[in-house]
């Protein structure tokens, strides 16, 4: 059965095309790009690359430009758009309704569209996804994957603010958590790699990405994580800020920043460029910080120190670890930061083997010191291919609409 995965954002849209339950991916690409006037599609196939430049007003727009992509004679690799069975969505926002992926139907819509309230840059376009292959193969079934399924399973203690109970009444303000395909992904896999059941270990997982957040995986199921009502709580990250006294913005209004102004400041120049006042990017502050930059060194300790910070409460909070895991581009290969992050921790259970760490980079692998009590692993997330899975699951008994013969 062929499996479309969707991940549609404002600026972009990521595509990929599985054959499932083999999960071999026959195409990948993007539009990205999107509302400018040099929007660019790139396709990749059979080892080949077709990229076409080409302006793309809108996010309905970018998913008609793949759907009739993915069908035409010289690059596409399906004849008719009926031929896929079913077709998954990263969408952000589940609000507290959604514990897990569902087919989506008009009630399901209408709560996306409710919930763009909590998410206003990713639900629109994920659901501007939703509708535009709705509207170009309506029989072909869809299912939505929320990066806050995965939390839904923290408890009140962990999602309540102390703030006055009606907020969470009125206005459902509550820790809520994100990159949920992705956590339970990889601890999934770090249970797999211990040959251990999925709900039999307790795991720390660290996706460090350009957005960052550390959950709290006890026998399986999240029980507490970093970002909160939004993507912005939590350990620093790009140019977001992360965990602050919410008192400095107070103090800044008192000074004459308006809430425009504080929202850029702490989502668009804060993090490790804010630090560094030269660089978002982990790679960047590297090389920077070897050639004596002190700010890029500085960024990248404060960035460590919070995210140990983060695996001591969520030690505290399991009591007993497992594994640790790193993903995400800067998990996944900022090798000296992994080390940095991980170093003085022997006595919680933590202790890296620097050879092996020193040569990882985006592979499946334990980086853990023979005797440190925790396992530490790299594992490349797959957020496609775990939305891919779900859609599976839960439209695999269906037949596709057309088979090969019917599209002639
Ligand atoms: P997204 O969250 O958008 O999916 P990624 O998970 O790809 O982003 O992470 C992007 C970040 O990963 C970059 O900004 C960079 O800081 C970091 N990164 C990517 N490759 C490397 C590398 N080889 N070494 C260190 N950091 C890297």
């Amino acid at each position: 059965m062929k499996v479309l995965v969707i991940n549609a954002g404002s600026s972009s849209v990521k595509y990929y095309l599985y054959d499932m339950p083999q999960a071999e991916v026959l195409v990948r690409g993007s539009v990205e790009r999107i509302g400018e006037k040099n929007s660019e599609l790139a396709h990749f196939f059979a080892d080949k690359t077709y990229t076409q430049q080409t302006q793309v007003k809108d996010v309905e727009d970018a998913m008609e430009l793949v759907l009739e992509t993915l069908v035409r004679e010289d690059v596409g690799v399906i004849k008719c758009l009926s031929q896929i069975g079913g077709v998954g969505h990263r969408v952000v926002h589940g609000g507290e309704e959604f514990t897990g992926s569902v087919v989506v139907d008009e009630a399901v819509i209408t709560s996306i569209e409710k919930f763009a309230d909590l998410a206003p840059l990713h639900n629109p376009p994920n659901l501007a996804g939703i509708r535009a292959v709705q509207r170009r193969v309506p029989d072909v079934p869809q299912v939505a994957c929320f990066d806050t399924a995965f939390h839904s399973t923290i408890p009140e203690v962990a999602y309540m603010y102390a703030l006055p109970y009606e907020l969470y009444e009125k206005y459902h303000i509550r820790r809520y958590g994100f990159h949920g395909v992705s956590h339970r992904y990889v601890a999934r896999r770090a249970a797999a790699l211990m040959g251990r059941e999925k709900y039999d270990i307790n795991v720390i997982t660290c996706h460090l990405g350009n957005g960052c957040s550390i959950t709290a995986v006890k026998k399986g199921r999240s029980v507490d994580t970093s970002m909160g009502f939004t993507p912005l709580e939590g350990v620093p990250m790009g140019t977001r800020s992360g965990d602050l006294d919410p008192a400095i913005l107070f103090y800044l209004g008192d000074k004459g920043y308006d809430v425009n102004k504080l929202k850029t400041l702490c989502n668009k120049q804060s993090g490790l460029f804010g630090i560094s006042g030269a660089s978002n990017d982990v790679r960047n502050l590297v090389e920077l910080a070897e050639e004596g930059h002190e700010r890029a060194r500085l960024a990248i300790d404060v960035f460590c120190y919070r995210i140990k910070k983060y695996i001591g409460a969520y030690a505290a909070v399991l009591g007993v670890v497992d594994a640790v895991v790193f993903t995400g581009g800067i998990g996944e290969n900022a090798v000296y930061l992994r080390s940095q992050i991980c170093s003085d921790m022997t006595q919680i259970g933590i202790e890296l083997d620097l050879a092996i760490n020193k040569e990882t980079r985006a592979t499946e692998t334990e980086i853990s010191a023979d005797d440190s009590r925790v396992a530490v692993f790299v594992i490349p997330t797959n957020e496609q291919a775990a939305i891919a899975n779900d859609t599976y699951e839960l439209t695999g008994q269906n037949e596709p609409i057309a088979s090969e013969q019917c599209c002639g």
